[in-house]
């Protein structure tokens, strides 16, 4: 796979929106809440210290809103 900005060899993927990047390219993001549903429907979130990022993706810490798609 090469680097969506540069296209030389990649070494990591965007944990946000799976382009792959160069090591020059690679952002790192310090941490990032994920939230996701446990067991028995509980809502749990998780601090993912130090994810790649590719710097081009505009990660947003909240859903955000669909209207169009109705
Ligand atoms: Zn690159
Ligand atoms: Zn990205």
């Amino acid at each position: 796979m090469l680097c969506w900005n540069c296209n030389e060899p990649a070494h990591a993927v965007c944990h946000f929106c799976g382009r792959a990047v160069c090591k020059r390219h690679a952002s790192k993001m310090p941490s990032f809440l994920v939230m996701y549903l446990g067991g028995k429907e509980t809502p749990k979130g998780l601090a993912v210290a130090n994810v790649i990022w590719c710097g081009i993706c505009e990660p947003q810490p909240e859903p955000i809103e669909m209207p169009e798609l109705y």
